[in-house]
């Protein structure tokens, strides 16, 4: 394998990579963290950077009032205002 092959592998799995990361950041994630995954595990991040954020079970609670899904760390419901009571 010449250093063309090698620089044209590295090229087309940055860019690739790229793609998780670009979806990774959009939720909040690193992005250069994410880009360097994609670029390394590219079919693996690309799911994952699909799937994480989705699950909202997953450090979240129901409103007891109007059943809104609400993250753990708001101290009040969005919708309604609800308090929630820390146990
Ligand atoms: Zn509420």
């Amino acid at each position: 394998m010449g250093i063309n092959e090698i620089i044209i592998i590295v090229f087309i799995a940055v860019t690739a990579g790229a793609l998780p990361a670009i979806i990774a950041y959009k939720k909040g994630k690193s992005f250069f963290r994410w880009w360097v995954y994609g670029a390394f595990l590219f079919p693996v991040a690309l799911p994952h950077a699909l799937f994480i954020g989705t699950s909202i079970d997953i450090g979240s609670r129901r409103c007891l009032y109007c059943h809104t899904q609400v993250r753990i760390d708001k101290p009040h419901c969005p919708k309604c205002g609800y308090e929630f009571i820390e146990f």
